[in-house]
């Protein structure tokens, strides 16, 4: 069912539109991924996702499986049931979270033994076990469990993980072809810290397996963004160009604009949500601080040319209240305009390569920056 279809590419930087098919529809890339790491966008519904049109979510392996468990989520043939959620959903191996989160992440031959977050118990996460769990999640496109490493790391370090990750990959792709449902795609991850010789093995030693997509980890982890930059712009053209490519977990519009224009197609990050829910609001000119003062008494919405449910009905001074207030309104009003702002500044830089104005649009976008 998963497909990849390249619509128009750029003429003077590497930016692709693209459409992603899977058996939960269309995926039109660019494309920005809302977080829902529990079954749920924080703080908004499924509905208002489709209202503002998110065409395809993120759920946490590593979370779904500590909290509510596969045996609950089985019983609704999937996630997409469980929560209500009737399009694409891509899910994360749960590496991350493992080497982030969980207390005493110890790599052994079968996988990685850690304890949970939540309440101290002990779990194995294999590449087959990370399978079948994003198998009952029923998620169309599954991720390769990778070792991930704090940064900086030394060279020996990401070596090593490197070799992990790949050893990983080829035992993911081995138990994901055994499902033979032909229903979920699999994305391997290249690692390789930020040494671009150990980036191309990794890029070359996934390639040689043959995923349905390929995604950039082990980014935005700390480093400069020049050096995320220069490992995403050496790391992409080493990755086939007919598959779909994902730089995981960032980041800002600016962050955005410049990984499309080296030809990154799938993104997914905390920030429009998180931020939402600090009072951070994002619009074309930067960012709005709503608990500042000077929107106390002010009658405009947050920003006028948005079109969002939030901007067509409420004014900065109302939000500001809610905000200051901690009423529970304030984290779904400002969610739904953070993640329209997201949605719909991919859809137009989207909309601008398939007129092959690309660069045009990322002029006008530092032009209002600016300002
Ligand atoms: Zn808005």
């Amino acid at each position: 069912m998963f497909s990849f279809e390249i619509t128009a590419q750029s003429s003077d930087t590497s930016a692709r539109a693209g459409v992603i098919q899977t058996s939960h529809g269309k995926v039109e890339t660019p494309i920005f991924m809302p977080v829902g790491t529990l079954g749920s966008v924080k703080s908004i519904s499924p509905e208002e996702l489709i209202e503002i049109g998110a065409q395809i979510i993120l759920g946490n392996t590593y979370h779904l499986y500590l909290r509510p468990g596969c045996d609950i989520i089985s019983r609704f043939e999937g996630l997409h049931r469980f929560m209500h959620w009737n399009r694409s959903i891509l899910t994360d191996s749960g590496g991350f979270q493992v080497f982030s989160l969980a207390k005493l992440a110890k790599i052994s031959n079968d996988g990685v033994t850690f304890q949970s977050h939540i309440d101290g118990s002990k779990h194995l996460l294999s590449p087959e076990k990370v399978i079948d769990i994003q198998a009952c999640l029923g998620t169309d496109i599954m991720m390769c469990l990778d070792q991930c490493i704090q940064y900086p790391a030394s060279r020996e370090q990401c070596r090593a993980a490197l070799k992990t990750t790949t050893q990983w990959a080829r035992r993911c792709r081995h138990s994901w072809q055994s499902l033979q449902n032909g229903q979920n795609a699999l994305f391997g991850i290249v690692q390789g810290g930020m040494f671009t010789d150990l980036r191309r093995q990794s890029a070359e030693e996934l390639t040689d397996l043959d995923f349905s997509g390929y995604a950039v980890g082990g980014l935005s982890v700390g480093e400069p963004v020049e050096v995320m930059l220069e490992m995403a712009d050496f790391t992409l053209p080493q990755l086939p160009q007919i598959k779909p490519r994902y730089i995981m977990g960032v980041g800002t519009p600016e962050n955005l604009i410049e990984l499309v224009a080296l030809g990154a197609d799938m993104f997914d990050c905390v920030l429009p949500t998180r931020n939402a829910r600090n009072g951070q609001m994002f619009i074309d000119h930067g960012t709005i601080n709503i608990s500042n003062s000077r929107y106390k008494d002010d009658t405009d919405p947050l920003d006028p040319e948005c079109g969002c449910y939030t901007c067509r009905n409420y004014s900065r001074a109302y939000l500001r209240h809610l905000y200051l207030a901690k009423e529970l309104l304030a984290y779904r009003l400002n969610t739904i305009h953070n993640i329209h702002f997201y949605i719909n500044f991919i859809k137009r830089l989207r909309k601008a390569i398939l007129v092959d104005a690309f660069e045009a649009f990322r002029q006008d976008f530092y032009h209002k920056r600016k300002k």
